[in-house]
């Protein structure tokens, strides 16, 4: 079981896949107030450094659970190398329908709603596993500037403007599941750069290490066309953010 290849590729040398900063990532933590013990559960924990570093920094417990061999590999190994393998456990595995044996205090799926089959299908999945009064964590793109065009969605990698909303739509659409944003950090430009042109450099050293892969062409053509992409649509169209709920009381 796998996620597909190029994001195995071109994403190897990242600790945090999407697009917030280590301090953005430390500074969600804080925002959430985290206690000792805590149990944070993770769907789609990537290469686990939310988890890893808001145990050493927090002291949290936490349990993640990756499709990605290599970014459960690296979990594990950020978890060894932090000091914290007593605290988190990461599992390999499809997060889909996963729900924890035991209440956790904080439910997250951060840049992976897909597993879920959206944002508000996520937000039920996680639900079945939060202690009453606990915090469930979306992370999501969202519109900066509503795309004038499809075609400036689909330069943007979505399959249409209808994919994301803009940030009052998708704080509102919140609001219209029962629940309250309770806390919010939101990516900025320089984030999305650390995230996006991480990748290039990947790309270019992954080349050079193996030119009669398979992949090898299309990492090339991916590549050629990546910058150029990026700076006309992503860059000016597309936020991040995540944001903390909690449900409405009855
Ligand atoms: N939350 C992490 C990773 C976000 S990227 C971070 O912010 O760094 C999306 C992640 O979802 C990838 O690590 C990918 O491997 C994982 N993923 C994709 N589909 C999945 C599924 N069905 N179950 C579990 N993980 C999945």
């Amino acid at each position: 079981m796998d996620i597909p290849r190029i994001f195995n590729i071109t994403e190897s040398a990242h600790r945090i896949h999407n697009p917030y900063t280590p301090e953005k990532l430390a500074t969600l933590g804080a925002a959430l107030r985290l206690k000792p013990g805590d149990h944070v559960l993770d769907l789609g924990s990537g290469s686990g450094e939310m988890l890893c570093t808001w145990a050493r920094d927090y002291g949290i417990t936490g349990t993640g659970i990756d499709m990605s061999q290599l970014f459960f590999k690296q979990a594990e190994l950020r978890a060894d190398e932090l000091g914290v393998v007593d605290k988190i456990r990461f599992i390999h595995g499809d997060a889909a329908g996963y729900i924890a044996d035991k209440k956790v205090d904080v439910a997250a799926c951060v840049g992976a709603t897909w597993i879920g089959g959206g944002v508000a299908g996520t937000i039920k999945l996680l639900a079945q596993s939060l202690r009453t009064g606990g915090i469930i964590l979306i992370g999501e793109p969202y519109w900066l500037q509503l795309p004038p065009t499809e075609t400036i969605a689909k330069g943007c990698l979505a399959n249409a403007i209808a994919d994301f909303c803009t940030l009052p739509e998708l704080v509102a659409s919140f609001g219209e599941l029962n629940y309250d944003v309770v806390e919010m950090v939101l990516a900025d430009q320089d984030g999305w750069d650390r995230y996006e042109a991480a990748k290039w450099l990947t790309m270019r050293r992954w080349l050079e290490d193996n030119p009669n892969d398979e992949f090898s062409k299309e990492v090339r053509d991916l590549l050629t066309t990546e910058p150029k992409r990026y700076v006309t649509y992503t860059r000016d169209y597309l936020g991040w953010g995540a944001f903390a709920l909690m449900a409405r009381q009855e």
